[in-house]
């Protein structure tokens, strides 16, 4: 199975101010400048993502098992350019299939719908999923004027709704996909997804506030068995302890549920849209000196791979 990361920002879509990027640029060209080294092998030894950044925008993701069933899950405005990227395929000629499951209606988790292509090409069949409540009124509203030239009846494709049951699985191809609660302030619903003999676990938004196997109770499953956990970590740690209700959480809370529940890997994401690309890095830096100090304290504790997600990020599950 497959992960592409199409927008991995929280809250609202961002991009770098040219002056931010001629900044960076400066010193990058100083730094080199200095190091003696060729072009490629001094690019080669920088970290990909200070160079470029983490991207700037919501979240959005994909699943694809090796037989080519795919799910999407939110359609935050990283869902526009995964759109662009399926019109060379039977999506862009009307003869295509998608499946997009929606955690909650929070707006960066909706903001890329109108702008997703294959909407508007006859033909197209189209199923949208989520456990929150009138789904079908609550998408139907994104395609309304005045917030929206383009009304919903002129939407072309066949949309199919989907309102999901809590805990209960539902397959899509060779998929199996259950949705688990989180910890938000209006309901949101992870999903742990089985496919081609993995687990995945998209836990974006929550705070994770309970930690504990007894306080998560019938939603332990979520944690439990995964390969990936794609995890909400809007904030530093001590950014997280002053923004009690948020509904965001820190890499800290994540690696200790991953490295009590033996999660091999996890990805960090739905980054602040106030961080820059340097606070990000920062945090990074940060969550290294806590994965040491905690295993030191601890041998049993599992040895977590994680890194932090960025916009067009690819990983093998
Ligand atoms: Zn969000
Ligand atoms: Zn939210």
């Amino acid at each position: 199975m497959k992960l592409k990361v199409w927008g991995s920002r929280g809250s609202i879509p961002v991009s770098d101010y040219p002056d931010t990027v001629w900044k960076r640029t400066h010193s990058l060209l100083e730094d080199f400048q200095q190091s003696g080294m060729s072009p490629d092998d001094y690019l080669k030894s920088k970290d990909f993502t200070s160079i470029t950044g983490f991207g700037g925008n919501t979240t959005c993701v994909q699943l694809t098992t090796n037989s080519g069933s795919s799910l999407i899950i939110d359609g935050g405005s990283g869902l526009r350019s995964l759109g662009m990227s399926q019109l060379g395929g039977d999506l862009g000629k009307g003869k295509g299939e998608a499946h997009i499951y929606l955690t909650h209606y929070h707006w960066d988790h909706l903001v890329g719908l109108p702008f997703y292509v294959p909407f508007y090409i006859p033909g197209n069949k189209i199923h949208v999923y989520s456990v929150c409540e009138d789904l079908e009124k609550c998408f139907e509203i994104l395609f309304q004027k005045p917030y929206f030239p383009v009304p919903f009846n002129v939407i072309k494709a066949q949309i199919t709704f989907h309102q999901i049951e809590p805990r209960k699985p539902f397959k899509i191809g060779d998929l199996t996909a259950t949705p688990y609660q989180l910890d938000h302030p209006d309901p949101c619903w992870g999903l742990k997804i089985n496919g081609d003999g993995k687990n995945f676990a998209h836990c974006v938004d929550t705070e994770g506030t309970r930690i504990s196997r007894e306080k998560l109770g019938e939603d332990l499953p979520l944690y439990q068995g995964i390969e990936l956990m794609y995890f909400d970590a809007q904030y530093d740690f001590n950014d997280h302890l002053n923004k009690v209700d948020w509904g965001h959480s820190a890499s800290q809370i994540g690696l200790d549920l991953a490295m009590r529940e033996g999660i091999k890997r996890v990805l960090f994401t739905h980054h602040d849209p106030a961080a820059s690309t340097e606070q990000i890095t920062d945090m990074k830096k940060d969550t290294q000196r806590y994965f040491i100090e905690q295993r030191k304290a601890k041998e049993t504790l599992f040895p977590v791979e994680w890194d932090f997600a960025y916009d067009g990020m690819e990983v093998e599950i």
